[in-house]
């Protein structure tokens, strides 16, 4: 069910729920779809409205403006505002959903490179992943499977050599509107849904908890009216659950007096993005590479009819339908393929993973390389508070985001383009060319917007790390914070590393996993 915050008397308290999420972007709105139909009542706090598309309003986005370090400030003036947005559906509204599982080494400790790691495995994940591609009407959950890749894209990728250090690997993305923003998707179920009420224009201000901080009280929440502060709206239920992305979620916790922070003060630290090498190397061959390699690496709509018993296999349909009837049947989507390097690599090297995108021109002899990587944990890499600047609706410190790199992450560029250009010269490539220059220490690169610039994906991750031990991290293996006993975290903010592949696919399967959990205990 659908209400609005400013339609209520003001102070009004909202009590007896079972479970309040904050926050209606990926997470937040994953969550309560799970949760629909339980006996659980639930109530979700939106910021923006019902009727929210494509952008937010200016003042709510305001809300994002915060302050950079050095780095980032050089890297990109506006991340803040960019790369996230304040509404309904959150940062939804800017995304084409490129999906990947995390790689079964992501998830592990990796001595010598990065000492963190997940206390999850790939396989705890495993059926949340199944539910979280749904998301995406993706058709079936089966990136490694190469035969039925190559048939549906009608391509394969360079054929394998002895000893490579690279694979073919397959992204997805739904570029559909209606089936990427969540709150669209989600829209006709949440509305009629009995038990989850989602309470449109309720933003968090404070968290009230016990003397000892051990537990959640109550949410102060406000909304805006007419551009500027409006009513105040109380919310008390038995746990809540942080979903605001990964930078707002911190700066509540940091506004509640660093609530949840441990004795090794890891609140706030060791926040990730991917660093991003649009165009990081060219190549040139003797010989055009043949089509069907180039279309491996070439974004594809793809059409596949799902089986007709539900059961048996989804079959690629390439030919144009004779029955327009059939269109209506198909499962339609994008997928790729990219080089990723093999694990053997990873290990032998100690370096980060990594993703390769080739762009080969029309006629088939020359590529340009855009590389995407895995930056290591890093505790200087933090979000804090300015106390000097204050968001212009609630007059609240906003945040200050100090982005790090470290050597390794410098390393792991230079050795991922060594490692491409020997495979592409192993198939024909004779001119090879970085076009970014990688000399100079972790954070020297080139930062004027020209070919070759270090730009940074748009996932942010970490800060309130998953840890088995509560000297490690923020949150416990279910994401409940290690020293609050009934608040919770979904989000990217929870992954203690982040591989290379776009984010929210995982963040839609640990949000899945801990509406189980919570639907359990
Ligand atoms: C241009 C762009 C393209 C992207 N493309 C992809 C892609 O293709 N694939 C991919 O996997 N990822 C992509 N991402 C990243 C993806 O959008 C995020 O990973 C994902 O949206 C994060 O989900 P979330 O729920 O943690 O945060 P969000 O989606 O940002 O949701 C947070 C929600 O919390 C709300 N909120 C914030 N503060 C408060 C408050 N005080 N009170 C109440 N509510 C609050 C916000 O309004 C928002 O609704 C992209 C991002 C950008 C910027």
């Amino acid at each position: 069910m659908y209400i609005s915050a400013d339609g209520l008397p003001p102070e009004t308290l909202l009590q007896d729920y079972d479970l309040c999420i904050v926050g209606a972007g990926a997470a937040g709105l994953a969550m309560a779809k799970r949760l629909a139909g339980s006996s659980m009542r639930v109530l979700l706090l939106s910021s923006g409205s019902a009727h929210d598309r494509g952008r937010p309003t200016a003042a709510r986005q305001s809300i994002y403006r915060g302050t950079l370090g050095d780095f980032m400030q050089k890297v990109d003036p506006i991340f803040l505002e960019r790369s996230r947005l304040h509404m309904h559906g959150g940062t939804t509204n800017h995304f084409g959903f490129w999906s990947r599982p995390l790689d079964p080494i992501d998830f592990r400790a990796r001595p010598g490179y990065r000492d963190a790691a997940w206390s999850l495995t790939l396989d705890d994940l495993a059926p949340y992943y199944l539910a979280a591609h749904e998301f995406g009407h993706f058709g079936p959950f089966n990136y490694d499977d190469m035969p039925f890749w190559e048939a549906a894209l009608y391509a394969q990728p360079f054929p394998p050599q002895p000893g490579d250090a690279l694979h073919g690997a397959i992204m997805h993305a739904q570029y559909e509107e209606s089936l990427h923003d969540f709150q669209v998707q989600f829209d006709a179920e949440l509305r009629a849904s009995q038990n989850v009420t989602v309470l449109f224009n309720a933003h968090l201000l404070r968290i009230e908890t016990t003397e000892a901080r051990n537990r959640v009280t109550r949410l102060t929440c406000a909304t805006i009216e007419d551009g500027a502060q409006g009513r105040t709206v109380y919310v008390q239920a038995r746990r809540f659950v942080l979903a605001m992305g990964g930078i707002e979620s911190v700066r509540a916790l940091r506004l509640a007096g660093d609530l949840g922070n441990n004795r090794k003060d890891h609140l706030g630290r060791g926040f990730m993005v991917h660093p991003l090498l649009v165009n990081a190397a060219k190549a040139r061959f003797a010989q055009p590479v043949p089509l069907s390699v180039r279309g491996f690496f070439r974004d594809q709509q793809v059409r596949l009819m799902p089986p007709a018993d539900g059961v048996s296999d989804y079959t690629p349909v390439h030919t144009p339908l004779v029955n327009p009837e059939h269109v209506f049947d198909l499962c339609v989507f994008n997928a790729w393929g990219v080089l990723v390097p093999t694990e053997a690599a990873l290990e032998a090297e100690g370096i980060g993973n990594f993703r390769l995108i080739l762009r080969f021109n029309p006629a088939g002899d020359a590529v340009e390389v855009n590389l995407n990587w895995e930056q290591v944990p890093n505790e200087a890499s933090s979000i804090t508070l300015n106390p000097s600047q204050v968001d212009p609706i609630f007059g609240q410190p906003v945040a200050h985001l100090d982005w790090r790199l470290l050597p390794e992450d410098k390393r792991t560029a230079v050795r991922a383009l060594d490692i491409c250009a020997d495979y592409l010269r192993s198939r024909g490539a004779v001119d090879w060319a970085l076009l970014t220059d990688l000399r100079g220490g972790a954070e020297e690169w080139s930062f004027a917007p020209h070919i070759g610039m270090l730009e940074t994906g748009d996932h942010h991750m970490g800060a309130l790390r998953m840890s088995a031990h509560p000297d490690d991290g923020i949150v416990n293996p279910d994401a409940r914070m290690h020293s609050v006993e009934n608040l919770y975290v979904a989000g990217c903010s929870i992954f203690p590393t982040g591989g290379f592949a776009n984010p929210t696919l995982t963040i839609v399967a640990l949000a899945l996993r801990l509406a189980d959990h919570l639907r359990a205990t």
